[in-house]
């Protein structure tokens, strides 16, 4: 059984091997590997985004660090009182996260931030392995569709039972899940999605989660 975090070199998908190998290449200096969940063994809340950015996350070796998704994510949750600290897109910023983790649900960074779908199952092994290693979970926030569906599959819930939407809420195994629109910079810029939509997703995991 695989544990939660895959290692440096994990070699289940060959075209994201294949990718990680050309940015080693292109980049050394930076992380080019799987990128492990941030935050506290403790964690009643679990965040799951897409997968790491090539100069974002994948650059940095933290979730969501170094790119414009990063910016509202770490703002917002050091608004509601989930993180401490100032979010200066370094992995070395002294950023903490307060009774929260932050994960992906394709761990290694895929062309144009399109993994395949073969490889969103193939790693939804790590996120079973998370989510199972995290006893406190009670609220799971997922950015966007696809987290939302590796979530169900993660807990083996029917897709069709719990369909996603822009701040939705379902009751599911142990916790509740909230959606939101991925915090990108497409979506923002789009108008997909607006700061004041995505703090009030987290206004309600921290209702619902209490102070
Ligand atoms: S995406 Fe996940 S399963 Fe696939 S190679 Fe990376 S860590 Fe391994």
């Amino acid at each position: 059984m695989a544990g939660p975090e895959p290692g440096r070199d994990c070699p289940f998908c060959p075209r994201l091997v294949g990718y990680r190998h050309e940015q080693r290449k292109a980049h050394p200096d930076w992380f080019n590997a799987p990128v492990p969940s941030f935050g506290t063994a403790d964690a009643r809340l679990l965040i799951v985004g897409l997968a790491p950015g090539v100069s974002g996350a994948n650059r940095t070796g933290r979730p969501f660090t170094g790119d414009y998704a990063g910016d509202l994510l770490y703002q917002t949750l050091i608004d509601f009182g989930f993180a401490r600290g100032f979010y200066r897109a370094d992995p070395h910023d002294g950023l903490t996260l307060q009774g929260t983790m932050i994960t992906n649900a394709v761990r290694c960074v895929p062309p144009q931030n399109k993994p395949l779908p073969a490889e969103i199952r193939t790693c939804n092994t790590f996120l079973r392995a998370r989510m199972d290693a995290l006893a406190g979970i009670r609220a799971v926030v997922a950015l966007g569709r696809i987290a939302h569906d590796g979530v169900l599959g993660a807990l083996g819930a029917r897709k069709s039972a719990f369909p996603f939407s822009h701040g939705g809420e379902h009751d599911v195994g142990p916790f509740r899940l909230f959606d939101s629109y991925h915090c990108s910079r497409y979506n923002t810029n789009t108008g997909v999605l607006t700061p004041e939509m995505f703090r009030k997703v987290f206004a309600r995991v921290r209702e619902h989660l209490g102070s």
